[in-house]
């Protein structure tokens, strides 16, 4: 199905605004019982969500009644402040977030200890695992996805087999997952969410980044390959995860000195500690080798000096 006919195949209550890869895509709920959007955005693209919210697609001056993110990273969370300014609408996340949230651990959570930028928000309510609730007059089916993120859900309707996948399924890949050096539950955990995902009855797919998609045996498949590939190989995943943070800010500060990077990997959290446990290299080393992938990749290019993102990433 063409994009146009995945978006029509979809319940006209149910918005997908698809936002670029620094800002998670949000998932708008709309009904008579009250409005629900699913996920924010990053923090640097709130002015945009508010405006996509407000605007012809979205809700107009009507209220919002509920906030709920699939889990708490940087590009899924990023607007939550802005939108309770707005609307003052409450913010529900996974339950096995909600702790994390409450006392803002930015290390598990990703946030100082990925470099990232997030305005802090508060939690009122949570969501576990295996609950259903009704979102834009759809039942919806809250289901642990634990892998890319350990405590996040997914959003499972089985009368119209959507699945709002958040970062646990793409259509090429997931969000990166922690090497088994940090998390040694990340990786099979990652492989049982696929395998749960492999028994649903799944015909669209609204993923946390990328437009929707409908053949779900075949992203299934790709993300089971990639599965094996970080299992038969334990610096790939862990370069994988540093590449991943790597662009990401990238992303977001759109240039990066080549001169600052060996202090920079030094500093940030993330690829000290990867680089203490997994690559044992200088930081000019592990600054080198990842910059040079992302090169070799055509995701960087160097210009005058700093690393700027190639056109085709740029956010
Ligand atoms: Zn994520």
């Amino acid at each position: 199905m063409s994009v146009p006919a995945i978006a029509s195949a979809l319940p006209p209550q149910l918005h997908v605004f698809v936002r670029d890869w620094l800002s998670a895509n949000n998932i708008l709920l709309k009904s008579r019982d009250g409005h629900v959007l699913i996920d924010s955005g990053y923090v640097r693209h709130a002015p945009l969500t508010l405006a996509l919210l407000a605007g012809a697609r979205g809700i107009g001056h009507e209220q919002l009644a509920f906030l709920v993110n699939t889990h708490c990273h940087s590009d899924h969370v990023g607007g939550n402040a802005a939108i309770v300014r707005r609307y003052g609408c409450p913010v529900a996340v996974p339950a096995a977030e909600a702790p994390l949230v409450e006392r803002w651990d930015g290390k598990a959570l990703l946030y100082d200890y990925c470099d990232q930028q997030i305005e802090r928000f508060a939690v009122d309510r949570v969501l576990p695992a295996d609950t259903t609730h009704v979102w834009g007059d759809l039942e919806w089916r809250a289901l642990a996805a634990p892998g890319h993120d350990m405590g996040a859900l997914v959003f499972y309707n089985a009368e119209h087999g959507i699945l709002i996948s958040g970062d646990a399924l793409w259509e090429h890949g997931f969000g990166f997952v922690m090497p088994p050096a940090i998390d040694p539950a990340a990786l099979p955990a990652t492989r049982a969410t696929i395998d749960m995902l492999g028994t649903l009855d799944i015909r669209i797919v609204i993923p946390g980044h990328g437009e929707p998609f409908t053949d779900v045996a075949g992203a299934l498949d790709r993300a089971r390959r990639r599965i094996a590939a970080f299992e038969a190989d334990s610096l790939r995943i862990a370069r994988h995860a540093l590449k991943v943070n790597l662009m990401f800010v990238l992303l977001d500060r759109q240039r990066m000195s080549l001169a600052d990077m060996p202090a920079y990997v030094d500093r940030v959290g993330i690829y000290r500690e990867l680089n203490a446990l997994c690559f044992h290299l200088t930081p000019a080393r592990l600054a080198e080798l990842l910059v040079g992938e992302l090169e070799r990749s055509r995701a960087v290019r160097i210009v005058d000096g700093d690393i700027v993102p190639a056109a085709d990433h740029a956010g």
